[in-house]
């Protein structure tokens, strides 16, 4: 089987990577993700991915633009149920690309996330493999979640703090202003 992963950022590569080849598959990697902003947030992801994709002489291919504007449009009045339109934006993108260069199936790094929705991700990939006539390569990486993390501390790559579009950046700001609130309230009081 030859596969192409599609890959959200380096950290969350490392553990799927793992699985894939030692199942003995022919894997390749393809970086899109037009969800992320600001720009120099995607610049840092994209190159802590080629950083990784050095390191384990993983061949990847990275989609450059940046795809803001086409990202918005699609989630602007639809923000609490963006993720799987998010999901749907970059994994049509990650099966056309796979159809046409010969891949006989796909699957994505954001099933190793515990963040994410498993299930919209399981069902967005199953209904585009059979749009592209390919098939989804399903496994649980969330198993690794740790094993990923550890590794990716010891190589010391970037780990980004925020799921990566510009809601959840926002979502990330006020988690911390409410700790920070919190945190004051707490030593003012007698
Ligand atoms: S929170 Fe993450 S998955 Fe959901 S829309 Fe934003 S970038 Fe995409």
């Amino acid at each position: 089987m030859k596969l192409l992963l599609h890959v959200c950022c380096g950290p969350c590569t490392i553990f799927p990577l793992s699985v894939i080849r030692q199942e003995g598959i022919k894997v390749s990697g393809y970086f899109y993700n037009p969800n992320i902003h600001p720009f120099r947030e995607f610049k840092k992801r994209k190159e802590s991915v080629r950083l990784m994709a050095e390191h384990f002489g993983f061949h990847i291919t990275l989609e450059h633009s940046y795809g803001l504007v086409d990202f918005l449009r699609k989630t602007v009045f639809h923000e609490q149920e963006r993720c799987p339109i998010c999901y749907d934006f970059r994994l049509s993108k990650t099966a056309e690309f796979a159809r046409d260069n010969g891949f006989d199936a796909f699957s994505t790094t954001l099933l190793y996330s515990r963040y994410q929705n498993h299930q919209a991700l399981i069902d967005t990939g199953h209904r585009l493999a059979e749009t592209f006539g390919l098939s989804f390569f399903y496994r649980d990486f969330r198993e690794g979640w740790q094993e990923g993390i550890d590794i990716s501390k010891s190589l010391d790559l970037y780990r980004q703090s925020y799921c990566g579009c510009i809601y959840s950046e926002q979502e990330s700001f006020d988690k911390h202003l409410k700790k920070k609130l919190f945190r004051q309230k707490a030593q003012t009081q007698p």
